[in-house]
């Protein structure tokens, strides 16, 4: 799936700014890095995932820049884990135990309420609804994460999670480019979350906004139903003689706010795809991030519903950025699972190969790059560098 077709994706392509980088350049490794790292959190038994979103991530940015990785786990990593991912990187590696009050669910949230939220929506299907580990991580992303120890020295992250495939070489640092032109916030896919998942989340997110007189800086409207759309929504379900949402909901009304009255705003379900993500630390440490998070936390939708992070990530840049400091890499390629970002730069076929060495220790660099080469001046004016999407 080509995410990047969708129109409501193009919403948003026209609201966010340009490329920092157009075509290939020499990989600019002298520049001081960034304070940044790579964190990934994951289960012993997702090594082999892990070792090949790794190997990429070096392949196409991270064997020029070697910044730190860490891996962050509730549970123990494994001296077979441990050594698995030293083996695949030059970088420092450092790992961390996830302590319970930063992965747990709340003291004061009621234990039977959150079992019995949990087997509910198993019981409904609705997507890892019925896991509580899976809430437990979406809960953890949305409001511990850069709270852990570990990550306390550092400005700012790259959220790398198993079986990630970058498509193209980056060759410039997203860190110091962010800093440079005042980021806060990077994505490369945009796609529409399943409602069931977070079927209150936009009333507490407009609750809170309207709760603590929040103006928009112009992200907020980008998560927004344009009315034509609204309109082949409906027709989309009457259509389909779909019955209107009528579940029966376990959330009560968020605080402070009148439900009937949030203009009638709507989420059109966009959200930044979480799993890439390069975010400044500061962004999700501030107090007014607290404040929403645990607006959120008390609302119990971490697990009477299955709020994913990437909504709560997206929503919260809606409600404190500007657009100006929301960045889409729209020039790193990138995979995972089924649903992938190529730049439109990608060669079609591939073309006659010219003898050329940019990496004399490795066979497979060697060849190919020899085949990337060959093809560097039609990339000139593209987005994106040595993309070979799959
Ligand atoms: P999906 O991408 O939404 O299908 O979800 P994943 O299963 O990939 O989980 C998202 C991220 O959280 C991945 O980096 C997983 O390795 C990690 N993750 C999910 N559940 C757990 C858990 O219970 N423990 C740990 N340590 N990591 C988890
Ligand atoms: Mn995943």
């Amino acid at each position: 799936l080509e995410v990047n077709r969708l129109p409501s994706i193009r919403a948003i392509n026209d609201t966010i700014d340009p490329p920092f980088a157009v075509g290939c350049r020499v990989p600019d490794v002298d520049k001081p890095r960034a304070n940044a790292v790579l964190v990934i959190l994951a289960r012993n038994k997702e090594l082999p995932g892990v070792l090949d979103s790794m190997r990429s991530m070096e392949r196409h940015f991270n064997r020029w820049y070697h910044y730190p990785y860490l891996f962050l786990n509730d549970g123990d990593f494994n001296s077979t884990f441990r050594e698995g991912v030293q083996n695949v990187t030059e970088s420092v590696i450092e790992f961390g135990q996830i302590s319970p009050d930063l992965w747990e669910f709340p003291d004061w949230a009621d234990q039977e309420e959150i079992a019995e939220g949990i087997a509910l929506q198993g019981d409904r299907a609705i997507m890892y609804g019925g896991m509580a580990s899976y809430h437990h991580m979406c809960r953890f992303y949305s409001g511990k994460f850069y709270k852990h120890p570990m990550l306390a020295k550092y400005e700012w992250y790259w959220r790398v999670e198993p079986d990630v495939k970058y498509f193209c070489d980056i060759t410039y640092d997203p860190f110091v480019y962010m800093q440079e032109h005042g980021k806060v916030y990077g994505f490369t896919i945009v796609i529409k979350e399943l409602i069931d998942t977070i079927p209150n989340l936009f009333r507490y997110a407009a609750g809170f906004r309207r709760s603590r007189n929040i103006t928009s800086k112009g992200m907020w409207e980008v998560f927004l139903t344009d009315e034509e759309k609204e309109k082949a929504e409906k027709k989309e379900k009457e259509n389909a003689k779909k019955k209107p949402y009528d579940h029966e909901y376990r959330l009560r009304d968020p605080p402070d706010i009148d439900p009937e009255s949030m203009n009638g705003e709507k989420y059109n379900l966009c959200h930044f795809w979480s799993n890439f993500e390069i975010a400044k630390l500061d962004f999700f440490r501030s107090k007014e991030y607290e404040d929403f998070f645990q607006y959120l936390d008390r609302s119990g939708g971490f697990w009477n519903e299955r709020w994913g992070d990437a909504p709560v990530h997206s929503l919260a840049a809606g409600i404190f950025l500007a657009p100006e400091q929301v960045h889409y890499f729209r020039d790193i390629g990138y995979r995972h699972t089924t649903i992938q970002h190529c730049p439109g730069n990608a060669p079609k076929k591939q073309l006659p190969r010219t003898p050329y060495v940019r990496d004399p220790h490795s066979k497979r660099d060697r060849e190919e790059d020899r085949y990337w080469d060959s093809w560097d001046v039609e990339r000139e004016n593209g987005v994106g560098c040595r993309c070979k999407c799959d």
